[in-house]
């Protein structure tokens, strides 16, 4: 079947490559370049991690994720991730239901998925840097990492363009017709396939009416760094922090295979016009990082050497994946800051709603974590 794809950032791509080894002829648009830096999918990483708070279903989907990613590295010919496990720290009393890292403890013991507690004096250990509070404890749980994702969307890029994927940057999709399965591009030319998927992040709504009330488009900021010398190696072979102490909604890439450390917050996002993204005031830049001060040894020795934003569309339903499907066409959104770890899995799941082996309400129920059972049928293609 030949199916077109809008967006080329990690779920585009990857819906690309499952069509392609699937034997269809996926053609590709893209606005900007390819890989796009203006993209959600475009930093130095993106982490992988199974605590998910109250959210079996995607805990249950991260497993899968590897399983696509593992797919993937073998036919790129290189995997690009490495491993650290993933720390998330607490400092609500354990068990205390609607604290994130106490819930994603009872989900990962719930799901009988391997997990270690840890005191403070453990915590102190493997996280030597931090300044912890009397009362905190952690969750540290594996597998989990970092997926170097500039390489993973440039690598796959690359590997598209040498199977011989009809790949288009610098062209922009400007309306759908799914009943048609017709795309019409910014050069005035019609595209034409058996089907259309939609994966363009936060540029959604301007194709989607239907998901365009159900999400917001918003510029998220990181700011890389480099620690004070006594903590190098100590973050250096740490764990993934996805939730920092008493520092809500906070998360850190350690420095591996030559990336900066990152800290990231998601209250530092802001709503914005993903066409005109706007580039942040050195305060803002600071302000970021002083959030974390308090609960980092020596934090006044860490530099702040760069920082990036990226746009990605908030989901109104809890973080949770939107879609839209109807004959012909299907859609993605709502992707917020956590669909890169399941990128691969997500395009090989688009994949078999456009080739209707997926039924549109499976997928649509498993996006959104509420079921494992949107497993399609052996491909035969
Ligand atoms: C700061 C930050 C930190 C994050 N951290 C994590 C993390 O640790 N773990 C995790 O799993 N996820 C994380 N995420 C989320 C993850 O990066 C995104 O959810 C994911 O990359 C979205 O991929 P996408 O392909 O849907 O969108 P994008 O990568 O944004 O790609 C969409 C593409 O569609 C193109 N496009 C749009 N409209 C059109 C059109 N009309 N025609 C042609 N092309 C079009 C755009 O140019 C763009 O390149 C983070 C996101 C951010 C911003």
């Amino acid at each position: 079947m030949r199916i077109l794809v809008i967006g080329g950032g990690v779920v585009g791509l990857s819906t690309a490559w499952a069509l392609a080894r699937q034997g269809h002829e996926p053609l590709l648009f893209e606005a900007g370049p390819l890989p796009n830096p203006a993209g959600a999918s475009f930093d130095r990483h993106r982490l992988i991690r199974l605590l998910y708070g109250a959210e079996p279903g995607y805990a249950r989907m991260v497993h899968e994720a590897y399983a696509a990613w593992n797919r993937l590295w073998a036919d790129l010919g290189r995997e690009h991730y490495v491993e650290t496990g993933a720390l998330g720290v607490s400092v609500a009393p354990p068990g205390t239901p609607g604290d994130w890292v106490a819930d994603s403890q009872k989900t990962l013991a719930d799901l009988g998925l391997p997990h270690d507690v840890l005191d403070r004096q453990a915590l102190a250990d493997l996280a030597p840097y931090f300044a912890l509070p009397a009362e905190c404890w952690g969750v540290l749980a594996a597998p989990g990492g970092v997926l170097l994702a500039d390489k993973i969307v440039g690598h796959l890029s690359g590997w598209l363009r040498r199977e011989g994927v009809g790949v288009f940057p610098e062209t922009r999709a400007i309306e759908i017709d799914a009943a048609a399965g017709a795309v019409r591009l910014a050069d005035g030319q019609i595209a034409l396939g058996d089907a259309i998927v939609v994966a363009a992040g936060a540029w959604t709504d301007k194709l989607v009416p239907e998901l365009a009330g159900a999400q917001t488009p918003q510029r998220q900021l990181v700011v890389y760094l480099t620690p004070p010398r006594r903590f190098a190696k100590a973050w250096a072979e740490g764990p993934s922090i996805v939730q920092f102490p008493l520092a809500e909604d906070s998360y850190g890439v350690p420095p591996v295979a030559g990336t900066p450390l990152k800290f990231g917050r998601v209250g530092a996002r802001r709503p914005c016009d993903p066409d005109a993204l706007f580039e942040p005031e050195p305060p803002e830049v600071q302000d970021l990082f002083a959030g974390f001060a308090p609960i980092l040894q020596d934090a006044g020795d860490y530099a702040v050497m760069g920082h990036k934003v990226c746009p990605y569309a908030v989901s109104h339903q809890d973080g949770r994946f939107l879609t839209h499907a109807e004959p012909g066409l299907v859609a993605v959104t709502g992707c917020t800051g956590h669909m890169f770890k399941f990128g691969a899995l997500m395009g090989e799941r688009l994949a078999a709603v456009a080739t209707g082996r997926l039924a549109a309400e499976d997928f649509a129920a498993w996006a959104a974590g509420r079921t494992p059972a949107a497993r399609p049928p052996a491909e035969s293609a």
